[in-house]
């Protein structure tokens, strides 16, 4: 990968870091816990509760990718990125221009 590769995938990760954290930051009314004594029928708080779970699940696996991204930035920095945790070859920069947190190289993780 050369310099300006590196700087490209660079900048994807910290917009992609930008993007979930104020995404986490938005306070969203919808996962506020429910009220059981909110006066909207049985089967409606029921959905609030699922549309509830499901915004608390999509905030787990962004965090987590999160965590990703930020390791990826810290290896950027450290000259480490780019290849492949188990055969420690590159890894293909198109695979990171899509995916910038792998680790694996698209052989490896098959
Ligand atoms: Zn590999």
């Amino acid at each position: 990968m050369n310099p300006a590769q590196l700087a490209k995938i660079h900048s994807i990760v910290e917009e992609r870091i930008n993007e979930i954290e104020a995404f986490l930051a938005q306070d969203d009314p919808e996962s506020k816990p429910v009220a059981p004594d909110v006066a909207i029928g049985r089967l409606s708080r029921l959905d609030s509760m699922q549309a509830q779970q499901m915004i608390l699940a999509q905030q787990r696996r962004q965090r987590e990718e999160l965590e990703h991204l930020q390791s990826a930035l810290e290896r950027i920095d450290k000259g480490t990125y780019g290849n492949c945790a188990y055969c420690l070859s590159p890894i293909a920069y198109e695979r990171l221009e899509a995916i910038p947190d792998a680790v694996l190289c698209i052989s490896c993780a098959r």
